[in-house]
């Protein structure tokens, strides 16, 4: 069977579309060098943004000289081209890239693709008519992607009921089959479609998508839901059954191959089918973002959801295929799944074929579905086999066009393209059509998530430290995964946060020192691996109740779930990779290989070390550094936060279990909850401190270094102070930037954890060349107002929440007087408390962003610590790096910009401690992204980084001459 539908389409005379679109130059290019193919997608990715011929021009050229591309004859010339040749050259690559994407885009609305629709009908070939559609980051993009969805619902059918009848494609064993086809995107009616709340966001869609499904029913449309990510696979599975049990339309489902959940997922939805009595119908596909989900699983130290290689995912696809054929309804008033097979495999579908005549099932059973643009041959092949075909056939502008265009510009190119394969390489018949089992045995690569700590080598491996493997990040909690929710939810519900009374004295703090002091030679001279053994225990302690933490976290400091995880993930970071670092630093490292002389380097701790922590990262920064005094021989007095020192204590009680049971010395480790300005103020400045670990405001952090740097008579050494203060950090978002992820960038990066985050971006600084109120500002604070106007506010413990109240009533107050200031200074109030439901929870303040900022305004200078954001626009890239800079704080900084030059100035020019391109500026990973800033940020070495303990010890060095009467041993 597939013998005769490979080659009935290799001879098919109509519809080459896919051997002209190979031969089409760019693509001929892109094949044969794959620097120029990876160089030239980006491109082709950012060029809606470009909105002159100058603009187009100035990046072509700059992906088009990046080191090791060679642009192809002719394209040199235009890139050389200067004056009007400029003009021309854009013309001619603008030219290209729009003809490429109208391979496959068949409109820029439904109207415009009626024609198109029209004449496939005529050829024998149905529709699936998709809605590309950028990023859905707010209400008010929800409610503008329902109209649109309803005007297809609506409008369709009327002209489509004009056309003359056809039985093949509109009768299935069952009855009729609808003409019209819609396929829509969960998300795309529910900016807030997220896992971790999974009802409300159920219920958020179900208000948009209900008079849709309504329409559907009364006009008797098919709507197909599509598959999107991985995270969202469990909640649009759901959310289509839910929506089916709810109103009786004719629904369909893509479902993907490529996921290891595959058949799993097959025989929920039959069973769930078959228990309801429903009908429906599934899209099976191989699932289209192989791609990112392995990078995405990896980054996030996730098992990967995908088959690792190609034949998995093929022969996943033939095994699902048996599970719906097995349940395929053979009688109208039976349940279960008519299936769709969305593949250009021949071996696939043919397998599928085959799957059908073993059961006796006629072709009508099923459906063919295949992109627009693709593939041709191969449609009117099944077409003259008698199949029900249908085009998925995506409508949409250029800009959220683009990256559908890039998907299928990589997945045409790529070597595992089985259309490439059969109609461009002509590879044999019998190759092509071998059972995916037969190719594949025994290829199967690990996830990469199992072998993360070798690959990557954040530390080098100690075999007695911890587990043995090099550092890596503690993975953070999957919450698309109803399990690992439900656990999370169960502890947060549960957890309590100690009651701690911040009333140690002056005296009190003294009489810690005292003890410290005295325990310090003892614990110097503690075995090194015995002291990381103090970190290793105390970070499987805090594993084995992470979640209980993340609870206290979250009800002590206002964290959300996410931001509460992250925490505790943070704290086990620190000590297991602090662990891995600090033994080597106590053995003698030998300098040179000199005869007669032993030149030896290595360190010794400092003596007692006060920890004074902030309270926005109360267990991670509490924990990060003590457990780096503590694992360097220092014995440490630790003064938490007056806000959160119930999580500090929990810290305090887990590392006091651990130093005993290595057996450390008494006094090593001493927990002093008590008011900053006095016990705080008199601890660093006790003579027998030797270093002082801060992080918090500058003001205060600059009162200690002035503080540590008087010397009285009796102290015989100089403190060192690690001192990690504010930030007022900037996110310029460049002209080219891709608008779907800057918005979501700045939003969250301003807005998480109410702006309370050191890191927190507080200025926005929008490149538009023709002015404040140019088109490209003017479309970026629209979509990023509404997004912040769609966050719901809401108590922390609760996960449907993204703000929660600040920390106290003190920040509400100054943060609100911040606001007031804004407004009295005549700045614009895009955002403000106008826009939030009244939720009657003490200390919440809405997010509020402010346009028309100049350099002078307070909110733009002053670091708030607050979810205010200030917004300022510059000409150029030029005066926006000048406008990042000019500021005394240099602690994170961001830039969204497709444009690779102004990727490397940014490196160079844009002088913060982190930078972040093409992401937020929060969210600092241990040994990935050691973290610290310079300027009035701070004076340490990097947390998480490999320098940072060097900051709690002393060098020393000793040179021996091992030369006795002209002898040395050695030679
Ligand atoms: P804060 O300076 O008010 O308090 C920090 C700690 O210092 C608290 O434990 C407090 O009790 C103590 N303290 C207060 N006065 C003191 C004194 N006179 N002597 C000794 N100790 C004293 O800061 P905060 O409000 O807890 O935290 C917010 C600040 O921390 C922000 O400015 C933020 O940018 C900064 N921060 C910086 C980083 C970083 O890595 N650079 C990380 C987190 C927070």
């Amino acid at each position: 069977m597939g013998t005769k539908m490979l080659d009935l389409a290799r001879n098919h005379k109509s519809g080459l579309l896919s051997k002209q679109f190979y031969q089409d130059k760019i693509m001929d290019w892109s094949m044969k060098d794959h620097n120029f193919k990876v160089q030239m997608f980006r491109f082709v990715d950012a060029f809606p943004a470009l909105t002159t011929p100058d603009m187009v021009h100035d990046h072509l050229v700059d992906y088009m000289t990046q080191p090791g591309v060679k642009a192809p004859p002719g394209m040199d010339l235009a890139l050389k081209a200067g004056g009007v040749a400029k003009g021309l050259a854009a013309k001619t690559i603008s030219g290209q890239i729009t003809g490429m994407a109208h391979n496959f885009i068949a409109g820029t609305d439904a109207a415009d693709a009626l024609p198109m629709l029209t004449k496939l009908w005529k050829q024998g070939i149905a529709f699936s008519v998709d809605l590309l559609g950028e990023a859905c980051v707010s209400n008010a993009e929800a409610d503008a992607y329902q109209a649109k969805y309803l005007d297809l619902v609506e409008n369709l059918v009327e002209t489509a009921s004009g056309w003359e009848a056809n039985d093949r494609l509109e009768r299935d064993h069952l009855g009729v089959v609808p003409r019209v086809n819609v396929s829509i995107k969960v998300s795309s009616l529910c900016a807030l479609f997220n896992p971790i709340a999974p009802e409300s966001s159920i219920a958020d869609f179900m208000e948009r998508a209900r008079p849709i499904f309504d329409a559907a029913k009364r006009n008797g449309v098919l709507i197909n839901f599509d598959m999107e990510h991985f995270a969202f696979k469990d909640l649009t599975l759901d959310t289509f059954m839910h929506a089916c049990d709810e109103i009786d339309f004719e629904a369909g489902i893509a479902m993907q191959a490529y996921l290891k959940s595959g058949v799993d997922d097959a025989k929920r939805i039959c069973d769930w089918a078959q228990r309801t009595g429903r009908v429906v119908t599934v899209r099976l596909v191989k699932g289209a973002y192989w791609d990112f989900e392995t990078i995405h699983a990896e980054q996030e130290g996730w098992p990967c959801p995908v088959w690792n290689e190609k034949w998995q995912t093929d022969q996943c696809f033939e095994e699902m295929v048996k599970v719906f054929l097995d349940h395929c309804p053979t009688k109208a008033g039976e349940g279960g799944v008519k299936l769709a097979l969305g593949s250009h495999n021949v071996r696939s579908i043919a397998a599928a074929l085959a799957g059908l005549e073993a059961r006796g099932l006629g072709m009508e059973t099923i459906e063919l579905q295949m992109l627009h643009g693709m593939a041709d041959q191969l449609k009117h092949a099944a077409a003259d086999m008698g199949l029900r075909v249908r085009e998925y056939v995506p409508v949409g502008e250029m800009i959220p066009g683009m990256a559908y265009l890039v998907r299928r510009l990589l997945e045409n190119t790529s070597n595992e393209s089985w259309l490439k394969a059969g109609f461009m390489d002509n590879v044999d018949t019998a190759m092509l059509l071998t059972d995916p089992a037969n190719k594949g045995a025994g290829i199967d690569r690990q996830d990469l998530y199992m072998i993360a700590p070798e690959r990557h080598e954040l530390t080098p491996p100690d075999e007695r430290v911890g587990n043995a493997r090099p550092f890596y990040t503690e993975p953070m909690r999957d919450f698309a995964d109803a399990h690992q929710r439900r656990m999370f939810e169960a502890a947060v519900k549960v957890a309590v946060v100690p009651e701690v009374a911040n009333d140690h004295t002056p005296e009190q703090a003294g009489e810690m020192i005292t003890q410290a002091h005295e325990a310090f030679d003892a614990w110097r001279d503690f075995d090194p691996y015995g002291r990381a053994r103090v970190l290793t225990l105390t970070a499987g302690m805090m594993r084995a109740q992470r979640d209980e933490l993340a609870g206290v976290v979250c009800k002590e400091s206002n964290k959300t779930w996410r931001e509460a995880d992250a925490d505790v993930c943070e704290a086990i970071d620190f000590c297991e990779y602090y662990a891995r670092l600090a033994p080597n630093m106590f053995t003698s490292h030998r300098l040179g290989r000199f005869i007669g002389e032993l030149d030896e380097l290595w360190y010794q701790p400092k003596g007692v070390a006060v920890v004074i922590s902030p309270w926005n990262f109360p267990l991670a920064i509490c924990c990060g550094m003590t457990a780096a005094a503590l694992v360097t021989g220092n014995t440490v007095v630790v003064k938490p936060a007056e806000q959160t020192p119930g999580i500090a204590k929990i810290m305090f009680e887990f590392m006091t279990n651990a130093l005993m049971q290595v057996g450390a010395p008494e006094g090593v480790l001493q927990f002093c909850p008590s008011p900053g300005e006095t016990t705080g103020a008199a601890l660093v400045r006790d003579h027998r401190v030797g270093v002082i670990a801060f992080t918090g405001s500058k003001a205060v952090g600059l009162d200690i270094i002035q503080a540590a740097a008087v010397t009285p008579e009796d102290q015989l050494h100089v403190k060192r102070v690690v001192c990690e203060m504010g930030g007022k950090n900037a996110i310029i978002v460049d002209a080219s930037a891709d608008l779907d992820e800057a918005v979501l960038g700045v939003r969250n990066s301003a807005f998480a954890f109410q702006g309370q985050k050191c890191s927190a971006c507080s200025r926005c600084i929008v490149v538009d060349p023709e002015g404040p109120n140019g088109q490209r500002m003017q479309l970026f604070l629209e979509r990023l107002g509404e997004a912040t106007k769609t966050l719901v506010l809401g108590r922390a413990d609760n996960p449907n929440s993204d703000v929660s109240p600040v920390i106290d009533a003190e920040a509400a107050g100054n943060i609100n007087r911040y606001i007031q200031s804004a407004r009295d200074e005549g700045l614009t109030e895009l955002v403000g408390v106008k826009d939030f439901p009244e939720t009657g929870i003490e200390n919440m303040v809405p997010p509020h962003i402010f346009t028309g900022a100049s350099e002078d305004s307070t909110i733009y200078r002053q670091e708030i610590f607050g979810p205010v954001l200030a917004v300022i626009h510059a000409k150029d890239f030029d005066e926006a790096l000048r406008l990042a800079n000019g500021h005394m704080y240099k602690l994170t900084g961001g830039v969204f910009t497709r444009k690779p030059t102004h990727i490397d100035r940014s490196k160079r020019e844009f002088r913060v401690g982190n930078l972040y391109i093409n992401r937020g500026c929060t969210g600092a990973l241990v040994g990935r992204q050691p973290f610290g800033g310079f300027g009035m940020s701070g004076v340490g070495s990097k947390a998480g980084g490999p320098e940072y303990l060097m900051q709690f010890v002393d060098p020393r060095a000793c040179c021996e001459n091992t030369m006795r009467r002209g002898f040395a041993p050695e030679l």
